[in-house]
């Protein structure tokens, strides 16, 4: 009798054990749900609309519909001079084209971090000089950045001074110049830098330039300033403005308009 009550304690304690086992090994390992499609999707929020811009007689492509227009070929109400005396800057607007005049650099009034900015510019057909001295100005991204303009179009300089340049630090991968008197394009993607307590760069500022459609920086760490003597500095630094340089040349510019990122 007390060997049967044995066997079956033994047996209720397996049981009730198997049990355990069980449902203790469900819980570790739930069964997975199967994945469906629907389920690495997601439908909202949906991204804006942006209208695109088009070509026209007067653009290569018009500004979209969120960009911000800094210069639409009538005045130069988004800009000031660079001057120390500040005001109104004295460069030309004729026929929907802004020119370069020997009178200082122009700057605009709004201030930027992370952008995309679209910008024509020209070299006149009876351009004249050599090397730095030919077609100069320059597109300066938080006003100390500066990306070269200048005719590279059969004509040599040093190749981190060229067209499309992060002026005396990095040369275009290639050069994608037009000729003078034809316009060309920059379209500059530009992520600002981000600092450390010390003024130092936590992230450098890095761009991205487009050239007539030619991809000329990728993603381009910019080591700091441009300097014309010695060698690019880290300056701390907020929210800037474009800047258009004067370098005693008539640089044409045409359809400039920016998109903040
Ligand atoms: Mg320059």
């Amino acid at each position: 009798m007390k060997r049967n009550i044995y066997v079956v304690n033994v047996l209720i304690i397996a049981i009730i054990c198997g049990y355990c086992v069980n449902l203790e090994a469900q819980n570790k390992y739930p069964e997975p749900e199967p994945m469906k499609p629907g389920m690495s999707e997601f439908w909202t929020p949906q991204p804006k609309i942006v209208t695109p811009g088009k070509a026209t007689e007067n653009a290569v492509i018009s500004p979209p519909s969120d960009a911000i227009v800094l210069f639409d070929g009538k005045d130069l109400s988004a800009w000031k001079s660079n001057n120390k005396e500040g005001g109104d800057p004295k460069w030309i607007v004729k026929d929907g084209i802004l020119i370069a005049t020997p009178t200082g650099s122009i700057e605009t009034k709004q201030h930027f971090e992370n952008y995309q900015l679209h910008i024509e510019w020209r070299i006149s057909e009876d351009v004249t000089g050599k090397s730095q001295g030919r077609g100069n100005s320059g597109v300066f991204m938080q006003g100390i950045y500066e990306v070269q303009v200048l005719d590279s179009y059969q004509s040599e300089t040093y190749a981190n001074g060229q067209a499309g340049s992060i002026y005396k630090q990095t040369p275009p991968l290639v050069n994608a110049m037009r000729k003078p008197g034809e316009w060309n394009v920059y379209d500059i993607i530009y992520s600002a830098p981000i600092f450390k307590k010390d003024g130092t760069y936590r992230i450098p500022p890095r761009v991205t330039i487009i050239h007539n459609g030619v991809v000329i920086q990728n993603n381009t760490t910019i080591l700091g300033t441009t300097e014309y003597i010695g060698f690019p500095r880290v300056v701390e630094h907020g929210a800037g403005p474009i800047l258009l340089q004067d370098h005693g040349n008539a640089v044409n510019f045409r359809n400039i308009w920016i998109r903040e990122l």
